[in-house]
């Protein structure tokens, strides 16, 4: 066991570096002393800028007012993925934040319309899911009734600007300068203190790494262990840029796509992010780079940068007295925006085991286990796009249909196939609905279902409920403004 924690030194000031300064000093400011270390010559990823709805409840959690975040950040609204040529060239799907239709203890919802439509009902899933309705129509309103469930797109450095203004108003204290050297106690290995490359000497008694894919607490100092999941998730880099946009503000992520990778496209309020994201085994940087140049919606503003990573995550992401939050403690390619949430997960985490009278077994353990169930939930939810591929064009597709997957996938797949049964797992982020569109926007055709809704009403009754719901859902969308109307007027962008 260690000693008492009053002095915490975040190692890094990127999104995770900030996201943790902020929450640390809003809950614990005058318990502890807190200081983040960052380079402005290293610089951070400057990517992740598509985000999962738990950062809604993050930010609730921490104070942070939606307009002013929106605004200070050009945010915009994001309702989901739009999923595009990935089963079939030409296919689209969104995967939205939404539930579908109403579900029943004995079933989920896509169980009635399985029984509507073998009795000739016509109309798709996605006509009973309010949120994908709002995206396919671009429109937004914060409603309550029915209750809207979204995430953000944002600037990442205004992000992290954002968030070190909030920091500091709550006294932490940041040091600008490269990391040369970390001390440890000769006897027990935990970190005492980091040295700057000025020869300034930076104390503490607990270490947060936030220095992104580098690990430098966590791998270089302390070798946690870094577990591989290459041969699933093969992409290994990623070409990425920023274009003018203009025109309509859609509310939601694009995912197209390509040969060898898929390509993002993220739009805010006076920008697009777009990259390519794909694996060095099938193409060269070279073409990838012309692949992305030839998919740009506009001019380019900010150039080009190769960016190279290993998915997988850190055996251990707590080690002595110090855990690793971001990168530095993982990475799953971004098809799913879910790295700032295992980022505000790995947070969330730390303030309520937070070691303050010294880091146990007990707590390193936990954390430890909790932060491998997370990781490993969401690859399985990102293995299952590539895997479900009806795509044959490219060795990349071939390989990835072909591909052996983790045994907990291909239960699900089977289960879903064979007996159109949908589950989600305890501490798993993405619901029911998120599994049911993504394999069936992936073409996995479930065989049966539960006929429990043939007990309960006739073909007429089910065909005017189902009705009704598809209609209010659409005379509701229909009221609601365009997104980038709702920006204009809720959150327009402030920074300049
Ligand atoms: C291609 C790509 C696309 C992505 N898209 C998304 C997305 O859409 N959604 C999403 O949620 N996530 C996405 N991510 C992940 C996301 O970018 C990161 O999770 C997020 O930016 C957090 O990064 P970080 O703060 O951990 O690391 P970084 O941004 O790399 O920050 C590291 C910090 O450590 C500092 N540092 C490093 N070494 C030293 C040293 N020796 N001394 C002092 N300081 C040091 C750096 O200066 C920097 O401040 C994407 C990642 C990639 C690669």
């Amino acid at each position: 066991m260690s000693q008492q924690i009053k002095k915490v030194v975040i190692a890094g000031g990127g999104t995770s570096g900030w996201c943790m300064a902020m929450a640390l000093s809003q809950q614990f400011g005058e318990l502890l002393d807190i200081t983040l270390i960052e380079s402005n010559e290293i610089g951070t990823v400057g990517v992740g800028e598509a985000t999962f709805p738990t950062i809604c409840t993050f930010h609730r959690m921490h104070g942070i007012d939606e307009k002013e975040f929106l605004s200070a950040t050009a945010g915009s609204i994001k309702l989901g993925i739009s999923f595009e040529n990935w089963t079939r060239k030409n296919d689209r799907y969104i995967h939205s934040f939404g539930f579908i239709g109403k579900s029943h203890w004995l079933g989920e919802f896509h169980n009635y319309w399985m029984a509507a439509k073998s009795l000739g009902y016509e109309g798709q899933l996605e006509d009973f899911c309010f949120e994908l309705q709002a995206a396919k129509h671009h429109k937004f309103a914060v409603t309550e009734k029915p209750k809207i469930n979204y995430a953000y797109h944002f600037d990442a450095s205004l992000y992290a600007r954002f968030l070190r203004k909030l920091s500091e108003a709550k006294g932490v204290k940041r040091i600008e300068g490269k990391i040369s050297n970390v001390k440890q106690n000769l006897d027990n290995g935990f970190i005492e203190s980091v040295m700057m490359e000025s020869g300034e000497n930076v104390e503490g008694d607990f270490f947060i790494d936030c220095t992104g894919f580098r690990g430098l607490l966590i791998e270089q100092t302390l070798k946690a262990g870094y577990e591989d999941w290459g041969h699933w998730l093969r992409n290994d880099s990623a070409v990425a840029l920023q274009t003018d946009f203009s025109g309509d503000i859609p509310p939601y992520t694009r995912a197209i796509a390509h040969g060898s990778g898929w390509q993002w496209k993220i739009p805010l309020q006076h920008r697009q992010g777009t990259g390519y994201v794909y694996s060095s085994s099938y193409i060269t940087d070279e073409d990838a780079r012309n692949t992305l140049l030839d998919n740009l919606d506009g001019d380019i503003r900010v150039e080009l940068r190769l960016l190279k990573f290993n998915t997988g995550r850190r055996k251990k992401t707590w080690v002595k007295n110090c855990a690793a939050i971001g990168l530095a403690g993982g990475f799953i390619e971004p098809l799913e925006s879910t790295s700032i949430h295992l980022i505000q997960m790995g947070v969330t985490r730390l303030l309520q085991l937070f070691p303050f009278d010294g880091c146990t077994e007990a707590h390193i353990n936990h954390y430890n286990e909790q932060s491998r169930i997370d990781y490993e939930k969401i690859r399985d939810f990102i293995i299952l796009h590539y895997k479900a591929t009806e795509r044959d064009d490219t060795p990349y597709w071939r390989d990835c249909r072909d591909m052996e997957i983790p045994d907990s996938l291909a239960h699900r797949m089977e289960l879903f196939r064979e007996a159109g049964v949908v589950y989600q797992d305890p501490n798993e982020i993405f619901p029911v609905a998120s599994w049911l569109q993504v394999m069936m926007g992936q073409r996995i055709e479930p065989k049966r279902y539960n006929h429990f809704p043939h007990t309960m009403m006739g073909k007429d009754v089910m065909f005017a409920e189902l009705d009704k719901l598809k209609t209010n859902i659409a005379e509701f969308v229909e009221t609601m403004p365009s997104h980038a109307n709702f920006l204009k007027t809720y959150s327009p962008m402030s920074w300049s």
